[in-house]
């Protein structure tokens, strides 16, 4: 069982649902999350992230393509960050290709446990998993997207 006091000094508790900003496609790759990552950094925030969000599955979420409580801790982030890089159109992409197929505008504010729940029934075939993960390198760690994309 979950120790709801170890969630991470910054999200809040249950009681105060504080809400948490997440890049859409962002809610697929928690779902896949083995403990890969690209760096000790960004390892050990992803681990926050998701603790809180099972500690607390009603935690708002809103959903963002843009920089986020993940891309904090990732060094990639001034490239994803940066509007006019070819990369960060890519990353931001794949966050508005999931929003469409989920029929969610950007800036929606919905509960961890019910966009989880949104994702998994609308997203059910191969082809939508490809159109979302498209140019990720962690598809042969990512359990969401082997167990989805066959
Ligand atoms: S394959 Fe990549 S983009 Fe797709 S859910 Fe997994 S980690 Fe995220
Ligand atoms: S690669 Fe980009 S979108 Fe993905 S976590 Fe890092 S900064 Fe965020």
């Amino acid at each position: 069982m979950l120790d709801k006091s170890k969630h991470a000094p910054g999200y809040g508790s249950e009681k105060t649902h504080k809400q948490l900003k997440i890049r859409a496609h962002h809610l697929c790759c928690i779902q896949g999350f083995q403990g890969y990552g690209y760096s000790p950094a960004f390892v050990a925030n992803m681990r926050t992230v998701i603790s809180d969000i099972k500690a607390f599955p009603s935690r708002p979420i809103k959903l963002v393509s843009e920089c986020d409580a993940i891309c904090i801790s990732c060094p990639s982030n001034r490239e994803c960050s940066t509007l006019r890089s070819a990369y960060s159109h890519k990353i931001k992409n794949m966050d508005l290709v999931l929003m469409e197929k989920l029929n969610i505008e950007e800036g929606t504010v919905i509960k961890a446990e019910e966009a989880f729940r949104l994702i998994n029934s609308k997203l059910n075939n191969a082809s939508d998993i490809e159109d979302v993960c498209q140019i990720c390198k962690w598809k042969k760690k990512c359990l969401w997207y082997m167990q989805t994309a066959r």
